[in-house]
């Protein structure tokens, strides 16, 4: 090729889908397989709908996941009570995401009992949630979904961008959700979608967006939101390419190729910094009493939220068009010290019984009274990132002890205020009082290593209580484990024993203290002498 041509080629602006293309005629220039006809995966203008492949069916005793959606019957009472025993407080959110969600899976039902019912106009109850971080708005959907037995997809809607090209194209949502469903398409389309940091999109001209794409990637999540047939393998997906080209091969079945979103239950959020003001500045509230008693901004921006109007968002930067698909809206409260400290005590599966659960691998009680708690609940309340702050106080708090403790005697850890406070002093404390247990333990750790030495290099070996106690003393004074002292020193021992076992047929041996004083020195006087024992033997 001539170095023109050469030059033309990379002036021509790329198609990604002819570059996948040529990608891909490359990849199989020499294997026996033919490269799909251009455009395999996206719908040509003109071209006929395929036909989907028939779904497997399920064995016998595998339950359908689709039958819960087809015979949805819970009430939003029902709704409620469950998500009562997971999130604590935000009871607005939970009744109003209880109602919208019974609503838009009743709706769902009752389309698959009739399919003419689908072709019918019908506003879908499209939710915004306004709340800062941490509070529980992911963990609220996350517990919905579960619930009701539908597949979840989070993404944050900074990552996108207008065209795709440069970030995430808001399709690619819909492509996790099948994702989530395990590939189970029939399934994804009655998933839940929520995108996260929805504020950041708001347009520039609104004087609060960041993006100045902001405007396009609110005309793409609405077309998203209203209905439109997604194409499930990404222009830019190579794998995804190449994956469903391989599919085709083996089964003659092109896979399904598109997915509708009519049934996808939308759910966007945003922490709404500034529209606070924009509030403010509507109601006039300097002569409204409703954010008289608040104390801290960051409480009458949580309130206001709940005043939010059409309007508000629309100065904020939204197209009315777009807040008018997110018909439900509601405000999540902002978490006081005593709705973490509740957290705590009483939402089922909470971050601190992830934390027990962890210590009991370990064969550890991790016990926390209720002072203590409320130390946790009140320093994680100042970290000011809601029931996050939890995570951040424990983690520092039990960083060191779970790092320690698994190695030692210990086998109850019993918090108080006091170790909440000094967490330092409260593990010197408790390793100090296991000093002497901690010698048996180390101990009981040679008779380990000798299992596994044993499974691993088919030799028995066996510590004397001298050797087997000079080990512990190395591993207590270096800090070390017994494992690492015993790999460390008897490293070559596999190797050496080896040499002896061919000349003796021998697999048993004894660890002495000389051998954890000096190992090379001991293993080769060892090797040395089984040597001389058999030339010995063959001079007599
Ligand atoms: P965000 O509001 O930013 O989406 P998350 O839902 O991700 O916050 O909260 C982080 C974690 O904090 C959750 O996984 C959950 O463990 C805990 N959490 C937050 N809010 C609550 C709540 N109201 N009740 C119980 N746990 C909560």
């Amino acid at each position: 090729m001539s170095e023109k041509e050469n030059e033309e080629k990379k002036d021509t602006p790329k198609n990604p889908f002819d570059e996948i293309q040529r990608q891909l005629q490359d990849m199989f220039a020499n294997a026996n397989i033919n490269v799909m006809p251009a455009g395999f995966g996206f719908q040509q203008p003109g071209e006929p709908e395929s036909r989907e492949p028939e779904p497997p069916t399920p064995p016998a005793d595998e339950k359908d996941p689709m039958d819960l959606i087809r015979k949805f019957f819970l009430k939003p009472r029902d709704i409620k009570d469950d998500l009562d025993r997971f999130v604590i407080r935000q009871d607005e959110a939970k009744r109003a995401m209880a109602v919208a969600v019974c609503d838009h899976y009743n709706h769902v039902r009752r389309c698959l009992e009739n399919p003419d019912l689908a072709e019918k106009p019908y506003m879908k109850q499209n939710v915004l949630l306004l709340g800062p971080t941490g509070v529980g708005k992911t963990y609220l959907l996350r517990t919905l979904a579960r619930l009701i037995g539908v597949p979840f997809a989070k993404a944050d809607a900074t990552k996108f961008s207008e065209t795709g090209y440069v970030g995430h194209d808001v399709e690619d949502m819909v492509r996790d959700l099948v994702r989530m469903a395990d590939d189970d398409v029939e399934l994804a389309k009655y998933g839940i979608i929520y995108i996260d940091e929805i504020d950041k999109i708001a347009a520039a001209s609104g004087g609060q967006g960041k993006d100045v794409s902001g405007k396009g990637v609110q005309t793409n999540l609405l077309k998203l939101m209203e209905e439109t047939d997604v194409n499930l393998v990404s222009q830019t997906d190579m794998m995804g390419q190449m994956q469903a080209m391989m599919e085709m091969q083996r089964g003659g079945k092109a896979p399904a190729r598109t997915m509708s979103t009519r049934h996808i239950l939308f759910i966007v959020s945003g922490a709404f910094t500034g529209m606070g003001d924009i509030i403010r500045k509507r109601m006039n509230t300097n002569v409204i009493g409703f954010t008289s008693g608040m104390d801290a901004d960051e409480l009458d921006e949580t309130r206001l939220l709940h005043h939010a109007s059409t309007r508000d968002f629309v100065d904020y930067g939204y197209e009315p068009e777009f807040i008018g698909r997110l018909p439900v809206r509601v405000a999540f409260d902002h978490l006081s010290e005593n709705d973490l400290l509740a957290i705590l005590e009483q939402a089922e599966d909470n971050i601190l019984s992830k934390y027990i659960e962890d210590f009991k691998g370990y064969g550890i009680d991790l016990t926390v009274d209720e002072n203590a708690l409320r130390e946790i609940a009140r320093r994680a309340e100042s970290e000011k990132t809601g029931a996050r702050g939890l995570m951040t106080v424990l983690e520092s708090l039990l960083r060191e002890f779970k790092y320690e403790l698994p190695s030692t005697a210990v086998k109850e850890l019993k918090l108080t205020a006091e170790m909440v406070l000094n967490p330092e002093k409260a593990l010197r404390d408790l390793l100090g009082e296991h000093e002497h247990a901690q010698r048996d333990i180390h101990i009981q750790e040679t008779v380990a290593f000798c299992a596994r030495f044993e499974e691993q290099h088919g030799f028995r070996i066996k510590f004397h209580k001298k050797a087997a106690e000079a080990v512990a003393k190395i591993a207590e004074e270096s800090g070390r484990t017994v494992h690492t002292v015993c790999e460390r020193l008897f490293k070559d021992y596999p190797y050496g024993l080896k040499l002896i076992q061919n000349q003796s047929g021998k697999n048993t041996f004894s660890i002495t203290p000389a051998m954890v004083r000096d190992p090379d020195k001991a293993l080769s006087e060892l090797i040395m002498k089984q040597y001389q024992a058999n030339q010995k033997d063959e001079g007599s």
